[in-house]
């Protein structure tokens, strides 16, 4: 077992300033808290606390990594809280071994291989402080190291996460080293067979590619002192067992067949003109294979990885490859992120990084020109994917969403269905508003009802474009629907008008109405009746075009007639409609004033498409336009047509008065000497012993109205008129 004395002394060799008496506590608490637990190896379970902190040693971490390693699992199996961690190891390494407990609670939950790159990124996204990383990755080392422990079907599970979701952070974090063993590990526990065949294989050509490794680093390190050219060392390699499964398996090709099966490894000093130095070297002492030199230097890989690479034919006809990079770029290579603990010298390179990778390699660079570890461990924070969150749906599958995105979002991405009939979100168990933003990591669950649609108002909120063009839809959808119902009332209204059976006429989908549709252009009966109900279309003109011009006028004089001997709720539609008020850009349609307001000719009014009524038309200044603002749409322009047509309109005043005697017949007559009509007077005395004369009155329009409320003003003993809304 290995010894904590072993890993202090090595986190102080690296770090001179390191408070090693942490480690030391650290240490014993966890020896406490574990102790009577067992791996499933038999072993004491402190050796995979102490193993893990040894690899983050090994990284050259600090002490604060060093310790959590130490302290990883005792929040997640022992009875241990994170207060207790924060009272007795610091603020640090308690958000530390929380985020290490978030992690282990994120891939408890997540089963589902096609999720993977989720996953990973989430994972990313909810630690912001790579050192959970970190030791999460060292965790994950150790526990595949040991995998031969497990039962069969938790080894495959194991090693299948490893391979979906921790090789592909080591990989994107530039740790090579690490990434090839955790896939190594994961392959043998994945393909046992495979792994078998292929270990034997490369045993049985063991001493051939040792001899000829030999061969070539000999000739690389002679050729190398003869042209002058330094180097730190050259190596010999041969390709790591998974990479070379994968090469066979995707090119259907035999182990012969891999032409960098072997390879050579040029280290330099930090300069690069040696690496391009030393490859002309190579190049003079190897026929080069055409179109196999990559230069990964001139543009490193997007996980910061830099090398010159090289296919040379040897001696014997074999191909294999040479690499040549600087010892920077090897620890980089072999560490990535954590290789700046080690590396103290720093280079610029290219700019065309995600954002990830911008922090990443900031990290990298950054710390290299800072002394201070204060300032050091500020440089740790990490934000990997800044645009993102990650939420789970109550089955464990992971929704990616844009930051900000809210429940109708989450619905949205689940199914378009599950969006249009959502009523309510419940995050982490709790009720929400449909507003709330989802955190990352958040378990998100939709409430729906059948009856429920989206709401325009959702459209303020939203934040996923996916969202926004159903809720659109739906509510077009919606808008049409509701237009075809307007536009079949106003028709039949009409039709009714001419004694035709609108029914009859809309039921035959081949006859009159049909043909009439197509000649406007219009595929389906529907979409006639919906352009009726936009008001794009005048029923009366539908009409004419059914019975012919001549038929049309005889049934319009009777029409007349008949509008005299007492279809009023009729005629008061034509009257209003067709002399009063015009919608801007129509000549004719049907419109009604709102009871509401009950607006005079004259005043500023605004038209609204009703639900089978027609336009209704409002004051502007009618206190319920603003709630119909709510479907502009359904808003038209609307003005007061030619010149007054006669007609009067009721409205109903109030004049406040003294309480006196002679109010009433005061006002009525100063009313009667302008000539206007009045159709109701009443007075009542309030309690505060003012009077109170409610008076209707006949007005053509608003001039004539403040003509009337002048004269009432002048009465001695008014106080105050004013119009009431409504209809008298
Ligand atoms: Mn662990």
């Amino acid at each position: 077992m290995i010894r904590i004395e072993d890993i202090i002394e090595k986190v102080g060799r690296n770090h001179q300033q390191a408070d090693l008496d942490l480690l030391r506590r650290a240490y014993f608490f966890s020896a406490r808290e574990h102790k009577g637990q067992t791996r499933a190896s038999g072993e004491p379970y402190l050796v995979h606390p102490l193993e893990v902190a040894n690899i983050l040693a090994d990284m050259r971490l600090d002490e604060v990594s060093v310790s959590t390693g130490l302290l990883h699992d005792v929040v997640e199996d022992t009875l241990v809280d994170l207060d207790t961690i924060r009272k007795y190891f610091g603020d640090e390494v308690a958000h530390l071994v929380d985020g290490l407990t978030k992690i282990a609670q994120i891939s408890n939950v997540s089963k589902e291989e096609q999720e993977a790159e989720n996953v990973r990124k989430m994972l990313l996204a909810m630690v912001n402080d790579v050192r959970v990383v970190l030791v999460k990755l060292a965790d994950r080392l150790h526990n595949m190291r040991t995998l031969q422990f497990l039962k069969p079907e938790k080894r495959k599970r194991i090693a299948q996460e490893t391979m979906d979701i921790y090789a592909p952070i080591a990989h994107r974090l530039g740790m090579g080293k690490l990434r090839g063993e955790l896939e190594d590990l994961a392959f043998q526990h994945l393909h046992p067979e495979d792994y078998r065949t292929l270990t034997a294989q490369l045993e049985k050509r063991r001493p051939e590619n040792e001899a000829f490794l030999k061969d070539i680093t000999g000739r690389i390190e002679e050729k190398m002192h003869e042209a002058e050219v330094p180097f730190v060392r050259i190596e010999g390699r041969v390709k790591r067992l998974y990479s070379i499964w994968k090469k066979l398996r995707r090119q259907r090709i035999d182990l012969d067949q891999v032409y960098d099966l072997v390879a050579a490894r040029v280290i330099t000093p930090n300069e690069i003109r040696h690496c391009y130095a030393a490859l002309g070297v190579i190049h003079n002492t190897w026929k080069p294979v055409p179109g196999r030199i990559k230069d990964w230097i001139a543009t490193p890989r997007d996980n910061l990885y830099q090398s010159l690479h090289t296919s040379v034919i040897g001696s014997k006809g074999q191909s294999f490859e040479v690499q040549i990079r600087t010892l920077e770029m090897h620890h980089i290579a072999e560490e990535g992120v954590a290789a700046h603990w080690k590396y103290k010298e720093g280079r610029r390179g290219a700019h065309d990084e995600d954002e990830a990778l911008k922090a990443l390699r900031s990290l990298v660079e950054w710390t290299q020109e800072v002394k201070d570890s204060k300032d050091f461990l500020d440089t740790l924070k990490l934000d990997l994917y800044p645009k993102d969150v990650y939420a789970f749906t109550p089955m464990g599958k992971v929704i990616q969403l844009p930051r900000g995105a809210t429940p109708i979002d989450f619905a949205y991405m689940i199914h378009s269905e599950v969006g249009n009939t959502c009523t309510g979100a419940r995050i982490n168990g709790r009720m929400v508003p449909l507003r709330t933003q989802i955190q990352n990591g958040d378990v998100v669950e939709i409430l729906t009802s059948p009856n429920s649609h989206p709401s325009r108002d959702w459209l303020n909120f939203i934040k996923t474009s996916r969202a926004r063009n159903r809720v659109r839809h739906f509510i077009a959808e919606q808008q049409r629907a509701e237009s075809i119902e307007i536009g079949r009332k106003l028709f039949e209204k009409e039709a009714a008008r001419f004694q035709l059976s609108a029914k009859k006429l809309l039921g035959d989908t081949d006859g009159e109405f049909k043909r009439i549709a197509n000649e406007y252009g219009y595929g389906r009966v529907e979409d006639l009746l919906a352009a009726i109900g936009y008001g794009k279309i005048i029923p009366r003109n539908i009409i004419a075009k059914l019975l012919g011009p001549e038929k049309f006028e005889e049934l319009d004089t009777q029409k007349e007639s008949r509008l005299r001997s007492g279809m009023r709720a009729v005629r008061r539609l034509i009257r209003l409609g067709d002399d009063a008020i015009v919608v801007r850009g129509v000549d004719d349609l049907l419109v009604t004033r709102a009871r509401c307001c009950n607006p005079l000719r004259g005043e500023e009014i605004i038209g609204y498409i009703t639900r089978g009524k027609g336009v209704a038309v409002h004051a502007r200044t009618c206190k319920n336009v603003q709630s119909l603002m709510v479907n502009p749409e359904r808003i038209v322009e609307v003005e007061w047509a030619g010149k007054s047509d006669n007609a009067s309109y009721a409205v109903k005043l109030l004049a406040i008065t003294e309480n006196r005697t002679g109010m009433i017949a005061g006002i009525t007559g100063a009313i009667a000497d302008i000539k206007t009509g009045i159709r109701d007077a009443r007075a009542s005395v309030a309690e505060d012993d003012r009077g109170r004369i409610e008076v209707t009155v006949e007005v053509f329009d608003v001039k004539h109205l403040d003509k009337v409320i002048n004269s009432i003003k002048s009465v001695p003993g008014v106080l105050d008129v004013e119009r009431l809304q409504g209809i008298a």
